[in-house]
Parts: structure tokens; sequence; C-alpha cells
């Protein structure tokens, strides 16, 4: 039985609610009569129900559609500002147990190479990363419990916030490891994380049985309730996500959104973020075996539906997507994105052998960071480097409260800026410095309280003395 409030899998992510929700999408896809009174819904702002939101999806009007997108950048705008959150991804380790399919780290994969990283290697990455400017990680590994036990992973987490090189340092990790017990969940609690994220790669439990035929992770309702044990062991931001290409996407979206709303119906707040991965070409993997893949137009679809269905939960998307796809999806609603990403374990401090290839897919993105941070600037996007939510204790649903308050604008708007400033002062190239100044000049005046601005000011000019990390 359906049950949002349940938190046995099978019934928060019910088969039988998502077939009907499909089936009442499709015999309403031309009811535009239906459909205009959702768009006028969602205008409220508090968010779509899945049924609402999978009729959209389903709409194929081209003026509703472009009402969507409008909509959606216009949500982006009034709860995220201009701001475009950066972050890198670190790869620990690629040793895996798992059998998943569309994954190059599954277990019989024999020519893969196997890594780990050392603490003297995660040090010498962290700094590489610092190097570039970057302030908040994600950390990845594959699942193994002798190779990645939980022990290794915090001892890590331990090493990349003690790493303090020159003014760099790295002040928020997330942690996109296998789902694990709440006694691990609180371990990394205490270790200071960030976000939990895990992808559920597919909310069809049947298809997902296949896709992940051995190992721990086939257990699919301990993995589709990992998020209620993150949160029983106090991580109250959490990641969510789909591998776009695996299952129907339409399937996957409606799941998604049941997702957000268990999570909000029995911790009282939704998702801090989802991902939206699609599946890419790696090492044994060809993307063209799995036919569900989905076009540009459609992923921009989705990309905005779920910025008007969950608008205060954080989007991302990371250098699987080319440039122009991030270009794209950037005005629909996406918040946070990674730069200079290597998906391979090391490769940061000195570029990968091709010969030992251990990466987990193929990047789209190539560039460095300081070309990605001088291209959103230069579409009047600020990259932030901020960090100062979490550090403060503004996590879970004080964070939501905030967005909510709309007090966004005088206190992650000049945080923005701050930490803008300090990666121009120590990071940028010229060129990507004299476009930042302009950027800041001119966005001191976007912040709307008078005392929150004359902070922010002072606080610029104590950054260009030397002084770091200043946050709101
Ligand atoms: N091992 C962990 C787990 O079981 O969730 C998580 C880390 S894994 C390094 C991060 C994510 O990469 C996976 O959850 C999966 O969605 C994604 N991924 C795996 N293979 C991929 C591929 N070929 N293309 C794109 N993304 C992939």
């Amino acid at each position: 039985m359906y049950d949002p409030k349940s938190l046995k899998a099978e019934d928060f992510i019910n088969h039988e609610e998502i077939e009907e929700t499909l089936a009442y999408a499709e015999a309403n896809k031309n009811n535009l009569e239906l459909i205009d009174s959702i768009i006028e819904k969602a205008k409220d702002r508090k968010g779509l129900s899945h049924r609402d939101a999978s009729v959209l999806l389903a709409c194929e009007d081209e003026s509703r559609i472009k009402e969507m997108y409008a909509l959606a950048e216009q949500f982006k705008k009034d709860f995220y500002g201009n701001r475009i959150v950066m972050f890198a991804p670190l790869y620990l380790s690629n040793y895996c147990v798992n059998g998943c399919v569309y994954c190059p780290y599954h277990m019989k994969n024999k020519h893969i190479c196997r890594k780990k990283l050392t603490q003297e290697e995660v040090k010498k990455e962290v700094i590489a990363l610092q190097d570039m400017g970057h302030k908040r990680l994600a950390i990845e590994a594959g699942e193994d419990p002798v190779n990645n036990p939980i022990e290794y992973i915090l001892e890590c987490i331990d090493t990349i916030y003690s790493i303090k090189h020159k003014n760099g340092a790295i002040r928020r990790v997330n942690v996109n490891i296998a789902a694990t017990t709440v006694e691990n969940y609180r371990k990394l609690k205490e270790a200071g994380i960030g976000t939990y994220i895990l992808f559920q790669e597919t909310y069809h439990k049947e298809s997902y049985e296949k896709l992940h035929p051995t190992g721990p992770k086939h257990n699919y309702a301990y993995h589709t309730e990992a998020m209620d044990r993150a949160m029983e062991g106090g991580i109250d931001d959490v990641g969510l996500g789909v591998l776009f290409g695996l299952e129907l996407y339409k399937y996957e979206f409606a799941g998604l959104l049941m997702h957000a709303e268990h999570l909000e119906a029995v911790h009282g707040v939704g998702p801090h973020t989802i991902s939206v991965p699609r599946i890419k070409k790696a090492d044994d993997i060809d993307p063209s075996a799995f036919d569900n893949g989905i076009d540009d137009e459609t992923f921009a679809k989705i990309c905005a539906l779920i910025r008007i269905s969950v608008p205060y939960t954080g989007m991302i998307i990371s250098t699987r997507e080319s440039k122009a796809v991030r270009e794209k999806v950037l005005h629909l609603g996406v918040s946070q994105i990674s730069g200079a990403s290597r998906t391979s374990v090391g490769g940061y401090a000195e570029p990968e052998p091709e010969e030992d290839n251990s990466a987990q897919f193929d990047v789209s993105d190539n560039r460095t960071l300081d070309e990605v941070v001088h291209w959103l600037m230069e579409m009047k996007y600020i990259p932030s480097f901020c960090t100062a939510c979490y550090r403060e204790g503004r996590t879970g649903d004080r964070f939501m409260a905030l967005c909510k308050s709309k007090q966004i604008q005088n206190c992650c708007h000049p945080n923005a800026l701050l930490t803008l400033r300090e990666y121009l002062n120590d990071y940028a190239s010229e060129d990507t410095k004299r476009i930042g100044e302009e950027l800041i000049k001119r966005e001191l005046e976007n912040i709307p309280n008078p005392a929150a601005r004359e902070t922010c000011e002072k606080r610029l000019a104590m950054i260009n003395e030397g002084k770091r990390d200043l946050y709101f």
C-alpha cells in the first residue's frame, strides 16, 4: 500500500502508485485545462506532488513547456539568486564488491586499474584541489568492506579537513559512499560531513535487482531506506539522484519526487540536493547498451520540473554533461556544478597515465576551474565557494527556513562575494580577476539590507588585506 510515511521502501516508493501516476499523466497529457491549473498551482512556490509534476512531464504542448521553463528560471532566481556553488569530486578508492552493470568498478572488471589512495596521496590530491581554489569536495568510493571500511573513509575525511596549504582549505566534505548502517552514518556525522549523497540509480525494484545482480547493493530495500538511516544517524542534509538511462525516465521522475515527499513526511525536511547524472561511457561500459537514454531536451525538461516541484532543493550537475548542456540547465534551476573534475582515483596531483585507467566515467567538460569560473561570470552568475551554512549549523530544516524566508540575499549572496574575492585574490588568472572585480562591484548593490552590504564591503577589504574565511 502506498504510504509516504512508512519506513518500508516498497510502501513509500510504491510500484502501483507510480504505475497509476504514469497512467494518469498519460491520460491527461493533452488536458490543457488541467495542465494550466497545475502550472498555476506551481506558482504558489510550495512545490508539486509527484502526480501533478508527472502530468507536466508528460505534456508535449510547446507553449506550456515554455511556461514551465520560464517558471523554473524564475524560481531559480528567486530562491538561489544568480549564485552557483562550486565543488569537485575526489575519488578515494575504486575497489568494489558489487556487480552494478553500468559501472566499471563492478567486481568482475579485471582490466580496470584498482587503486586506493594512501593518506599521503589524499594529502597530495587535496593540495592540488586547494591550489585550484576548491573549498568543497564530494568524496566517492566503491563499496568494499575490506579495502574501504568506514574507518578508511573517516581517516580520509580527517586528513582532508586537516590540510591547510597556503591560503587553501577544504571547508565542506560531502560524502557519496554506499548505503550503510545508522552507526556508520553517526560516525560520518561526527566526522563533520556536509551532505550524504546516495543515488538510487533506479526506483524500479525489478530493474534495480537486475542492474545490481550481485553484492550488498543488490538489496533494494536496504539501499532505498538508506536516507532514513542517515537521518536517524543525525545527518540532516541528504542528496538524492537517479542514474538516467537505466529505466524509463517518467518512472524515475515520479519515484524521485515520491522519495522527496517521503523524507518531508517522515523527517520534516526534504532532500538538500538532487543530482541528475546520465550514464556515460566508461572503461568496459557502453551507454548505448542501455535502452532508456534520454536526449538533451528531455533532460532539460526534467531539470526544469525538478526545480518547480521541489523549489528549495539544490540541484547538482556534474562534468558528465558538456559545457552546452550545463549552460542550458543552469538557466533552468541547477544551483551547484563541479569544475575541473577527475573521476580517476588520483589524477589531480598528477595526471593518470593512459595505460592505468581507474576512472569511473569519461567527463564531457574538461575545462579548468578558472575557465569554468570565468564562463559563469561571463553569463552573469556568481561562482560561490561558500560553505558557511553548514558550518553555522544552518542545515536540514534550518537551511530550508532560510531559503523560505528570502534572507538568502542578505546572507548567501554576500558570502558568495566573499568567497569569490578569496578565489580572485588567490587563484584566478588575470582575465578572470578582471571580470570578477566588475562582478563584485555590481553585485554588492544587490544586497538589499544596507547594514549587510556595509559589513560585506568591510569584509571584502579585510580579505584584500590578507584575512580569510569570513562569512555571515
Ligand atoms: N559506490 C557508491 C554507491 O554504491 O552508491 C557511490 C559512489 S559511485 C562512485 C557514484 C555514482 O556514479 C553512482 O551512484 C552511479 O550513479 C554513478 N555512475 C556509475 N557508473 C556510471 C557511468 N558509467 N556513467 C555515469 N555515472 C555512473
